[in-house]
């Protein structure tokens, strides 16, 4: 998918999300996990790939325990910019609702460190439906692969966490604040300063 589908979708102007323009972003490739009050709560993993956000939503949110596999519905790309994103979507608007940081960081393939050889493997591991991947974010940690369930559909994958020391069986989802402002959604909705933190 490519950024075509997210413009379309967004009234730019309107919104005070970043419009969708490609950009790298350097050195180490980065994640993000936003937490979002739409219409149903859910959380959308991104994983940064040749300058846009490769993006799933997770409606169970992510889960440090290899034994809970979580969908990961793929949804379209979303320009690089919007990791930073954090606020409120006007009601009515694509998305609308809260959206906090809940998590962010760099993440590489686990086959090499060296960026542009895990951009290379991720994006043809996308394309097979299958990668592995070492993530280092401020919660999320260690090795996690995403698995296309092939027969429920193109867009239908699995977030799984793979058995390593970062492993664990403790519910991840109960530190529910910000790793950038240290808000909850229920901050943002009860109208704590209504600073949206992007990049324009
Ligand atoms: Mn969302």
């Amino acid at each position: 998918m490519s950024l075509k589908e997210y413009t379309k979708k967004r009234k730019l102007g309107i919104t005070r999300e970043p419009p969708g323009i490609k950009k790298s972003s350097g050195k180490k490739l980065h994640f993000v996990v936003q937490k979002h009050s739409a219409s149903h709560l859910h959380y959308d993993f991104r994983l940064e790939m040749e300058g846009v956000l490769k993006s799933w939503a997770l409606p169970k949110g992510p889960s440090t325990n290899p034994a809970e596999k979580r969908l990961a519905v793929n949804v379209e790309d979303h320009p690089y910019d919007y990791k930073d994103f954090e606020g409120a979507i006007p009601k009515g608007e694509y998305g609308g609702g809260e959206v906090i940081i809940w998590d962010k960081g760099t993440y590489h393939s686990v086959e090499t460190k060296n960026t542009e050889e895990s951009e290379k493997l991720l994006f043809d591991g996308l394309k097979k439906g299958h990668i592995s991947f070492i993530l280092d974010g401020k919660k999320l940690k260690g090795e996690f692969a995403l698995v296309q369930m092939k027969k429920r559909g193109k867009n239908t994958w699995l977030l799984l966490k793979k058995n390593d020391e970062f492993a664990s069986s403790e519910d991840i989802l109960k530190n529910a604040k910000s790793v950038v402002s240290g808000k909850t959604i229920e901050d943002l909705k009860n109208g704590t300063p209504k600073k949206s933190k992007n990049i324009v």
